[in-house]
């Protein structure tokens, strides 16, 4: 039998987690911290909470993500006390009023413009679809915030190995992202979570390029 990806013998073991605490609003309240921040975002339905859940792997974290209200906020979890793992609003979900699909993007910019510890964000987009008006909005915008950003095409176990190789390639193209950038995750099958922990505990330690001299 294929042995599950062993994230617990990876670099990062997630030990203690800790629920700070929710952004509603622009300007709202957001946690006190200095720790390095990574951020996660994706269209709604893309299987985030699911991807966290899998990097996770704690109930608490699950039953604060499925709080009604909690999901048009930003969520903000304290990790091992190393980092705080925050939670972005899914955006473009297709059975909502326009005018609470445009809420996001005040929000999350919001949040960052005033984070001083934003190391990095892990960007979610199905494999199985070509990234939307929205997705692309969001790397441009990271683009231009020069924030490090990691694309993870979720629910690859829906398609089979060489279909879903030939879709990170394909996405990488379209996207202009260098293929380290790109990482193929499933929460079905374990696929991709040890290396997203990887990169995650590189984006943590990496040197804020500020403070390069
Ligand atoms: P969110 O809205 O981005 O938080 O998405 P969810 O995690 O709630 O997932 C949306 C739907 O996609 C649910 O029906 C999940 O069961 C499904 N899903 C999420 N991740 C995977 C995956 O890795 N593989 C498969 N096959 N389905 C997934």
């Amino acid at each position: 039998m294929a042995k599950e990806p062993d994230a617990e013998s990876g670099r990062l073991v997630i030990r203690n987690v800790e629920f700070l605490g929710g952004m509603a609003e622009r300007e709202g309240w957001r946690p006190d911290s200095s720790l390095p921040e990574i951020a996660f975002a994706g269209r709604s339905n893309v299987g985030k909470s699911s991807l966290l859940n899998s990097l996770v792997r704690r109930k608490s974290f699950a039953r604060v993500s499925r709080t009604p209200g909690r999901t048009r906020e930003i969520n903000f979890f304290r990790i091992n006390n190393g980092f705080v793992l925050v939670d972005l609003p899914g955006y473009g979900y297709a059975r909502i009023s326009k005018e609470k699909k445009a809420e996001w993007k005040p929000l999350i910019q919001s949040y960052m413009r005033r984070t001083t510890q934003l190391r990095g964000i892990v960007l979610l987009l199905d494999i199985r679809r070509e990234p939307s008006d929205d997705d692309r909005a969001m790397l441009d915008f990271l683009a231009e915030m020069e924030v490090p950003t990691i694309v993870a095409l979720t629910k690859t176990d829906k398609l089979s190995k060489a279909a879903a190789r030939e879709r990170v390639v394909q996405i990488a193209r379209v996207l202009a992202l260098e293929s380290e950038q790109v990482i193929p995750f499933s929460a079905h099958s374990g696929e991709g979570r040890r290396e997203l922990l990887e990169a995650i505990t590189d984006l943590v330690q990496a040197i804020p390029e500020a403070d390069v001299q």
